[in-house]
């Protein structure tokens, strides 16, 4: 049973722009996953599809069992989001982001205060757990982002671009931590316009364009055509 299943995705925005033309893409359980390609290509329509944010226009996704159409409730508990743009609140304090996330998964409070220590540690930004999130550095809000997004320990993390505008050391660290906690066993698929990214931590890629899966490969077997 495979991680992830698109069939045929396609999306059309309402002012008739045809952002998916029919992607179809597996991605078996416990690997990592690029979604590789150049701004506008439909990466982070795709991401939406995934997390509800946008309504497909037709074809199937489903995770691990789950059918988002069929049963979201259980393809949203499967999957973490980390999305590209900051979205929590700015006066919220990170420990309180992170704990109030698990209420939406339905987790008990103890539960999710317990998850939320242990992934402000696990990302190296504990000391600021109660400094309101506005006063965090870029850096440190991407790292907010992926705690919040593993609260509910999901079998499946995607990532949309997590380390645009990222300074290198910065980007090196949660480099460390993705392969971590994919060796530990989280399926991990992350959208990237950097080939250097999908090439230090992906083992398969897909590369789209204008909407189209042009090339769908291992990592390996990419970079002997380039
Ligand atoms: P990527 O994440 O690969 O940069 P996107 O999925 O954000 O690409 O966008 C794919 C295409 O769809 C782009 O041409 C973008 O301008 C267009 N697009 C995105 N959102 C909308 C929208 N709400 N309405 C119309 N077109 C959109
Ligand atoms: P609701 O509609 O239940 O109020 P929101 O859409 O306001 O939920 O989302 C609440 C929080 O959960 C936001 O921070 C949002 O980014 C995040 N979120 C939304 N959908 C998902 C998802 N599928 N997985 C993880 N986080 C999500």
């Amino acid at each position: 049973l495979p991680a992830l299943t698109i069939e045929n995705l396609t999306k059309t925005y309402d002012n008739g722009f045809q952002a998916l033309k029919g992607i179809s893409l597996t991605v078996a359980q416990g690997d990592f996953y690029a979604l590789l390609g150049p701004n506008g290509a439909g990466k982070s329509t795709t991401i939406g599809i995934l997390c509800s944010l946008v309504n497909k226009s037709a074809g199937r996704v489903q995770v691990f069992d789950a059918d988002i159409d069929v049963d979201f409730p259980a393809a949203k508990k499967y999957i973490g989001i980390v999305p590209q743009e900051f979205n929590f609140n700015i006066f919220e304090k990170p420990f309180d982001i992170i704990a109030n996330q698990g209420g939406y998964y339905g987790m008990p409070r103890a539960l999710a205060e317990e998850r939320a220590e242990k992934y402000l540690k696990a990302l190296g930004i504990w000391d600021k757990r109660d400094t309101p999130s506005r006063a965090l550095s870029g850096g440190m809000k991407r790292r907010l982002m992926i705690a919040r997004a593993l609260v509910h320990e999901p079998k499946l993390l995607i990532l949309d671009e997590p380390t645009a505008g990222v300074d290198i050391e910065m980007r090196r660290s949660m480099w460390e931590f993705l392969k971590r906690i994919n060796a530990e066993g989280t399926t991990i698929i992350l959208t990237t316009h950097y080939l250097e990214e999908a090439e230090a931590l992906c083992r398969h890629v897909g590369i789209i364009n204008h909407g189209e899966i042009v090339e769908n490969t291992s990592i390996r077997e990419l970079l002997r055509q380039l």
